[in-house]
C-alpha cells in the first residue's frame, strides 16, 4: 500500500495560472481530488488520468453536517493508502475551513501538507486594479467574514474597532448582509463618502466591479441584483482603481468567444484569446482521427528518397506523417535529399520539432500559395508527395499536375464529426453569453452546421459577430446564409485575434 498523505491546496482565486508551483505538483501526483466550488475546475486537468475527481462544494457554502461529512471523505480516502489533493478555492486557512480539515487530519493521525493559495481577497483586489495599502492612503488592512448576520448584538467583530482602526477592510461572503455591514461601518464613525467597491469573480474572465460609497453602495448593488460570490473592499485605495485598472478593461473583457476547432488545436487559439481578455468557450467540431487504411502512405515512405519535394499543409499532416515514418521504423533522416515544403509558420513549426527545417514557406498561406511558389521554382517532371486530410481541397493535386509534377496525394489523417455539441455551449449560445463565433477552416463551419443543424445554427447565431480566418472559410460561412464580420488580412491565429479585438475596441 501507498503511503497516504493529504494535500491542502490553495487553488488561488479563479485565475488557473494563480496556482503555486507546490500546488500543482501535488495536484499532478495525486490519486483523489476533493474540489470546491470557489476552486477553478480548470486546475483539475492537472490529476494525472487515473484520479477519481470528487465535487465537494455546495454554492453558498457548506453547513457542519456536510464540512463533516467532507472530512470523514478525505480520512476514508487517505486511509485506502490514497494521496488525496483537497483544493480549495483562494487559500485553504482563511476562510476556507480548512483548519477544521487539517484538526481531522491530527485526530486520525494522517500525514498532510498545506499548501497556501492566493485568497480572494489579495487576487480580486489586484485584478481589479486596487493596491490594498499605499503608502499614500493607507498602512493597515483587515480581512473580515461578512457572513455573519451584523444586528444580532452578539456579533463577534468588534465594529467600533474595525471602522476606524483599519485603513482598509476587506470583507468575504459580504454581498448579502452589505446594508448591515456599510450601515454598521457609518454607524461607528467611518465617513459615508469613503470609497466601497465590490469585486465579483475577480481574477476570472468574467470579473464584474461596482464601485460606490459606504453611503450608496448598497442601493447601487440592489438596484444591478449584484450576486455572490464578491469581495468588498472598503477604503480610500478604491479610488486608485480609476488609474490603475488594468485586467476588465481589454479589449475583449466581457466578450464571450466560441472556438471551433479540434481538441488539440484550440488551446493555442483559446489562449491568445484570454490574453486579450477574452471568455472563452471550446465547441470541438473536428475530431482528428488515424485512417483506417494507410498502405498507400506507407508505401510513399518506403521510397520517400525517390521524391524530390513532401508538401505539408498543416499541423495535423506533419504529426500523421511522422506517426507513419515512426511506424515504418524510421525518422527524418529518411527525408534525405527531399525538399520540404509547409504551407504556414505554425506547420514550419511543427516540422522543426521533427528536427526538419522546411525549404519552403509561402508568403501567401495557403495551397495556391504552395503551388505559385513551386511554380516559381519549376517543376515540370518533378516527384511530389502531399500526404493530406480527407477533406482537403484539390487544388495542390490537380494544380501541380497540371505544371508537369507527379503528384502522390496519400490520406495520412480524416476528419470525422465528434459525437454532438456539448450542451452546455449551446446554453451560452441560447442565453447569448456568446458574442463571436470564430471559425479557422470550412470544415470548422459545415461541421458546426451539421452538428446542431442548418436552421437551429442561423437562429443561434443571430446578431453573434462571426470570424472566418480567410476568404475560403468566409465563403463558407456565406453559402451557409452566415453574414462573415471578422475576416484578418493574414491567416494566422495572431491576426485573428488581432482582428477580433480591433473589432471589439471599436
Ligand atoms: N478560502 C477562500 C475564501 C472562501 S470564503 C479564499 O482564501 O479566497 C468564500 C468567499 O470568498 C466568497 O463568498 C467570496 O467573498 C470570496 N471569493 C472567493 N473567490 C472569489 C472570487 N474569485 N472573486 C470574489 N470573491 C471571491
Amino acid at each position: 500500500m501507498n503511503k497516504p498523505i493529504v494535500y491542502l491546496i490553495g487553488a488561488g482565486p479563479g485565475d488557473p495560472g494563480l496556482i503555486t508551483v507546490r500546488g500543482k505538483s501535488c495536484l499532478e501526483r495525486s490519486d483523489v481530488v476533493l474540489y470546491d466550488y470557489l476552486a477553478n475546475h480548470r486546475l483539475l486537468e492537472y490529476a494525472p488520468p487515473h484520479a477519481e475527481l470528487i465535487y465537494a462544494g455546495k454554492v453558498g457554502g457548506a453547513h457542519n453536517r456536510e464540512q463533516g461529512q467532507i472530512n470523514e471523505l478525505i480520512v476514508a480516502k487517505a486511509r485506502e493508502g490514497k494521496v488525496v489533493a483537497r483544493l480549495k478555492g483562494g487559500d485553504p486557512f482563511v476562510f476556507g475551513r480548512g483548519g477544521e480539515e487539517c484538526e481531522a487530519l491530527v485526530e486520525a493521525s494522517i500525514p498532510f501538507e498545506i499548501v497556501p493559495g492566493v485568497t480572494a481577497g489579495i487576487g480580486a483586489a489586484a485584478y481589479a486594479g486596487i493596491p490594498l495599502t499605499h503608502r499614500d492612503v493607507t498602512t493597515s488592512v483587515a480581512f473580515v467574514t461578512g457572513h455573519e448576520h451584523p444586528d444580532k448584538g452578539n456579533s463577534e467583530i468588534d465594529w467600533e474597532k474595525l471602522s476606524l482602526g483599519s485603513g482598509t477592510v476587506v470583507f468575504y461572503m459580504g454581498v448579502r448582509n452589505l446594508t448591515q455591514i456599510t450601515a454598521n461601518l457609518i454607524h461607528h464613525g467611518r465617513s459615508p463618502e469613503t470609497p466601497v467597491a465590490l469585486i465579483r469573480w475577480g481574477t476570472r474572465p468574467e470579473q464584474e466591479v461596482l464601485t460606490g460609497t459606504l453611503a450608496d453602495i448598497a442601493g447601487k448593488a440592489r438596484k444591478v441584483s449584484f450576486k455572490p460570490p464578491a469581495i468588498t473592499i472598503v477604503g480610500e485605495v478604491v479610488n486608485l482603481r480609476e488609474s490603475l485598472r488594468w485586467f476588465d478593461n481589454r479589449p475583449l473583457s466581457g466578450k464571450g468567444i466560441l472556438v471551433t476547432r479540434s481538441v488539440d488545436q484550440s488551446s493555442e487559439f483559446s489562449g491568445l484569446l484570454r490574453e486579450k481578455g477574452g471568455t472563452v468557450f471550446e465547441c470541438p467540431t473536428i475530431s482528428i482521427i488515424s485512417p483506417l487504411e494507410s498502405s498507400e502512405l506507407d508505401g510513399a515512405i518506403a521510397t520517400l528518397s525517390s521524391f524530390d519535394w513532401l508538401i505539408l499543409t498543416s499541423v495535423n499532416a506533419v504529426s500523421h506523417f511522422f506517426q507513419r515514418l515512426t511506424a515504418s521504423t524510421l525518422d527524418s533522416r529518411a527525408i534525405g535529399r527531399c525538399k520540404v515544403a509547409a504551407v504556414g509558420p505554425k506547420t514550419a513549426e511543427a516540422l522543426r520539432s521533427h528536427g526538419i527545417i522546411a525549404d519552403l514557406v509561402p508568403t501567401d498561406y495557403k495551397a495556391e500559395g504552395v503551388v505559385d511558389a513551386l511554380r516559381r521554382l519549376g517543376i515540370d517532371g518533378k516527384k511530389i508527395l502531399y500526404p493530406r486530410g480527407d477533406r482537403a481541397r484539390e487544388t495542390i493535386r490537380t494544380e501541380l499536375t497540371a505544371l508537369g509534377a507527379e503528384v502522390a496525394a496519400p490520406v495520412a489523417y480524416c476528419n470525422v464529426l465528434p459525437a454532438g455539441v456539448p450542451p452546455e455551449i449551446l446554453e451560452a449560445l441560447e442565453k447569448k453569453l456568446i458574442h463571436c463565433v470564430t471559425f479557422t477552416s470550412s470544415s470548422t463551419v459545415r461541421n458546426m452546421a451539421e452538428l446542431v443543424g442548418e436552421n437551429r445554427l442561423l437562429h443561434l447565431l443571430e446578431g453573434v459577430i462571426i470570424a472566418a480566418i480567410g476568404p475560403i472559410t468566409a465563403a463558407s460561412c456565406r453559402d451557409l446564409g452566415l453574414e462573415v464580420h471578422i475576416e484578418p488580412k493574414k491567416y494566422t491565429l495572431e491576426m485573428m485575434t488581432d482582428a477580433i479585438a480591433h473589432h471589439f475596441s471599436d
